[in-house]
C-alpha cells in the first residue's frame, strides 16, 4: 500500500463517484439488462498482470453501471430506501481506510469504545429508556450489526438458551416464535437458523381493521392454544413500520402480553426506527421499555451508507452467555478482568467492521437538527404524493400512511373487476420506462403499489413528475383495457 498511490487513485475514484451522482437522474432507475448479460462482456478469467484504475473504471462505466438498479436515483421509490449521504460515504471511507478489526477491546480499543458511545448517543436520540444504554448503569447496552437478520438471530439464540436452561436441551422442539403475517421474513429465517422447528413459527394473521397491526388478543389466544398442546412460547417480535405497508404494532399492549407469558420481546424498527428522533413520531415507540431488545437500520433511513444495524438490549449478558467463546489465542488482561466489552460475543462472526466510525461521522456532520429535517422532508413528500393520489378519482390510498411510504392502487372500475391485473400492468409500465422504480405488496389479498420516499436526492419536483408519469401510464392502460 503506497500512500501516494492511495491518495492519487482515491481522488480518481471519488471523482468517478461524484460524476455518477451528477448524472444519476439520466440513468434508467431499474436496470434494463437481461440475466447473464455480464458474462458476455467480461473476460472469463482473472488478469495475470496488474491493470490500471483508469481501465477498471472504464469497464465499470461501460459494463457495470448499465447492470445497476440505481438505488440512489431521486426516482427510486422501491422496497425501502438505502439512503446514502456525503457523511455516510466519508464515514465508510474512514472505516474502510483504517480497516481495523475490533473483535475484542484490545484488538482496537477506540473501535469498541466509540461503538459504546455512539450506541448511547443513538439511544438517547431515540429516547430509549436508560436501561438500554451503557450509561444507564443497569447492565444494558448496544451493538452494531450489519443487518436486522443478524440482530434477530442473535437475540433469538439468547432467548432460546435462556429457555433451554430452564426446560432442558430436549425442549427445543417445544419452543414457539410469534410474529405477524406482516413481520419481515427475516424473523422466520432466523427462527429456522437457531433450530426452532418450522412448524413452531406463528405468523399471526392481521386485518385491515387493525391497520395490519398485531392485536394483543390474537397473540394471547395463539399462545394459549400452544400452551394447551404442551408447547412453550419463546419470542415475540413486534414491528414499528412493517415492510409491506408501514404498519405499527401496539408495543405497550404487546409488551404486557410478552411479560405475562414470560417470552423474549423484540422490536424490529428496521425502517421506521429513524423517525423516532422526531418528537412527533416518538409515540409509536411507547412501550419500548417492556422490550428485551430493539433494532433499527441506520442504513435505511438515517443517511448512513450500507451497512449498519443498531441493536440495543436491556441484558446483553444474555447474548454474551449464548454467543461467547474464549479461545486462548484471543486471551488478554482486559478481557480476563471482565472490565471491557468484547463485541465478538455480541454477534455471529468474529471479525467486525468499524461501523461506529461511520455512524459517528453521520451524526456529527449533520447533527440531530439536520437528521430530523431529513426525516420530516421525506414524510412531507410522501404526504404530498398521498394528496395527489387522493385527488385523482381513479386511484385510492389503500392503507393509512404513517411514515414516508404510500400504498395505493388504481381502483376496480366495476363490480367484480380484478384490479390487480390493471395495477400490475401500471407498475410494470412505469418501471420499464426507466423513469421511476416502485415495487408492490399483496396484503389482505389486495395488490398494491408501494411508493417509498427516502432517497437522499429526491425532491418534491421528482415526486410530482413521477405522479404525472403514473397518471399518463394509467391513461394509456385504461384506454387499452386489461390484457
Ligand atoms: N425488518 C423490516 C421491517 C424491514 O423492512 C427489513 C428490510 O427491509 C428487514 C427487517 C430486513 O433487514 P436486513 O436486510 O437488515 O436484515
Amino acid at each position: 500500500l503506497d500512500p501516494d498511490v492511495l491518495a492519487s487513485e482515491s481522488r480518481v475514484v471519488v471523482d468517478f463517484i461524484a460524476d455518477y451522482y451528477r448524472d444519476i437522474e439520466q440513468l434508467p432507475v431499474r436496470s434494463q439488462v437481461e440475466p447473464g448479460y455480464l458474462s458476455k462482456r467480461l473476460p472469463d478469467s482473472a488478469p495475470y498482470l496488474p491493470q490500471s484504475i483508469d481501465a477498471i473504471l472504464e469497464d465499470i462505466r461501460e459494463d457495470i453501471i448499465p447492470g445497476l438498479t440505481h438505488w440512489q436515483s431521486p426516482n427510486f421509490y422501491a422496497y425501502f430506501q438505502a439512503n446514502a449521504s456525503t457523511a455516510g460515504f466519508l464515514g465508510e471511507m474512514l472505516c474502510s481506510g483504517l480497516n481495523v478489526v475490533g473483535f475484542n477491546w484490545i484488538s482496537s480499543p477506540a473501535a469498541t469504545e466509540l461503538e459504546g458511545i455512539v450506541m448511547d448517543w443513538m439511544g438517547k436520540m431515540l429516547k430509549l429508556p436508560s436501561s438500554f444504554l451503557f450509561s444507564g448503569g443497569q447492565g444494558g447496552g448496544g451493538v452494531l450489526h450489519g443487518s436486522t437478520c443478524e440482530a434477530v438471530v442473535c437475540t433469538l439464540a439468547a432467548a432460546r438458551d435462556r429457555a433451554l436452561s430452564k426446560i432442558g436441551a430436549d425442549g427445543i422442539t417445544k419452543l414457539v416464535v410469534y410474529a405477524s403475517d406482516q413481520t419481515h421474513f427475516t424473523v422466520q429465517k432466523a427462527s429456522k437458523l437457531i433450530g426452532i422447528p418450522p412448524s413452531n413459527f406463528r405468523a399471526i394473521p392481521t386485518t385491515a381493521a387493525s391497520g395490519y397491526a398485531l392485536t394483543p388478543d390474537s397473540v394471547r389466544s395463539t399462545m394459549e392454544a400452544d400452551i394447551a398442546t404442551g408447547l412453550v412460547p419463546l419470542y415475540l417480535c413486534a414491528t414499528v413500520g412493517t415492510t409491506a405497508v408501514g404498519a405499527v404494532d401496539p408495543l405497550l399492549e404487546l409488551g404486557k402480553v410478552a411479560k405475562e407469558y414470560g417470552v423474549w420481546y423484540h422490536i424490529d424498527a428496521a425502517y421506521a426506527g429513524s423517525s423516532g428522533i422526531c418528537p412527533e413520531f416518538r409515540h409509536y415507540f411507547d412501550g419500548v421499555e417492556l422490550a428485551h431488545s430493539i433494532s433499527m437500520n441506520p442504513h435505511k433511513w438515517f443517511l448512513t451508507n450500507m451497512d449498519c444495524c443498531c441493536l440495543w438490549l436491556r441484558s446483553p449478558s444474555a447474548l454474551v452467555d449464548s454467543l461467547s467463546t474464549c479461545p486462548e489465542i484471543l486471551r488478554n488482561k482486559a478481557s480476563d478482568a471482565k472490565i471491557v466489552v468484547d463485541y465478538k460475543d455480541w454477534q455471529i462472526a468474529l471479525s467486525r467492521r468499524f461501523r461506529a466510525m461511520k455512524l459517528w461521522v453521520v451524526i456529527r456532520r449533520y447533527g440531530v437538527a439536520k437528521l430530523m429535517e431529513h426525516i420530516r422532508s421525506d414524510v412531507a413528500m410522501a404526504k404530498h404524493f398521498e394528496r395527489l393520489v387522493a385527488m385523482d378519482q381513479r386511484f385510492e390510498v389503500v392503507v393509512p400512511r404513517r411514515f414516508s411510504l404510500v400504498c395505493f392502487r388504481l381502483k376496480p372500475r366495476f363490480e367484480g373487476d380484478d384490479a390487480s391485473v390493471l395495477n400490475r400492468r401500471l407498475l410494470e409500465q412505469v418501471n420499464s420506462s426507466g423513469r421511476a422504480f416502485m415495487t408492490h405488496a399483496v396484503v389482505g389479498g389486495m395488490f398494491m403499489i408501494r411508493f417509498a420516499v427516502g432517497t437522499t436526492l429526491t425532491e418534491m419536483r421528482h415526486v410530482e413528475a413521477t405522479w404525472k408519469l403514473i397518471q399518463s401510464k394509467a391513461d394509456e392502460i385504461i384506454v387499452e383495457g386489461p390484457r
